[in-house]
């Protein structure tokens, strides 16, 4: 997650899987483009150079309206959010921190990185199938856009900046939740 949550001209996020955030050195530059507007700043981070000094954005909003993205990448926490944080072999519910990736189909015979083969699993579980082929508790499928959104609202998750929370619900503010997205 980088420093800028970069917000369509809308008022919405341009994806949520992963949140659109921008480095705060982009989030500079699009301004002076005048591709953006700054809707918030770091107060306690300031920038100086010889020509100018300012905060650093917290969230930018585009001036032009951007199709938003609806795909779901595929990542470690994309992947513990389609699976609720739960290891798909024991079947417990884990911090984020305790979940890995496991090969369905091991890597080792040919299993590929996809959302299909791959389902979040413990540490101790994921060392004990090793590479040995075990069907995981529900068969891993795509993730739908419209239902990771509604996972979401069920698993906090930390933000960079107070004002994200406006535009992201279920955010907090909060170094103890260790989940970024
Ligand atoms: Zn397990």
């Amino acid at each position: 997650m980088s420093d800028t949550l970069l917000l369509n001209a809308c008022g919405n996020p341009i994806s949520s899987f992963p949140v659109s955030t921008i480095r705060w050195q982009r989030a500079v530059k699009l301004h002076f483009l005048n591709k953006v507007d700054i809707l918030e700043s770091y107060q306690d981070w300031q920038i100086n150079s010889p020509s100018f000094s300012m905060h650093v954005p917290a969230t930018v909003i585009t001036r032009d309206y951007y199709r938003p993205k609806h795909n779901v990448c595929f990542n470690r926490y994309n992947l513990a959010l389609r699976d609720e944080f739960k290891c798909q072999y024991c079947g417990e519910q884990y911090r984020y921190d305790n979940l890995t990736i496991d090969h369905v189909i091991p890597r080792s015979q040919g299993g590929v990185t996809v959302w299909t083969n791959c389902v979040i699993a413990c540490k101790r579980c994921n060392i004990a199938k090793g590479s040995k082929l075990l069907a995981p508790r529900r068969k891993p499928e795509q993730p739908d856009y419209y239902r990771m959104a509604a996972l979401r609202s069920r698993f906090p998750f930390s933000v960079r900046h107070s004002s994200w929370l406006d535009y992201l619900p279920n955010g907090v503010l909060n170094e103890t939740v260790s989940v970024r997205v």
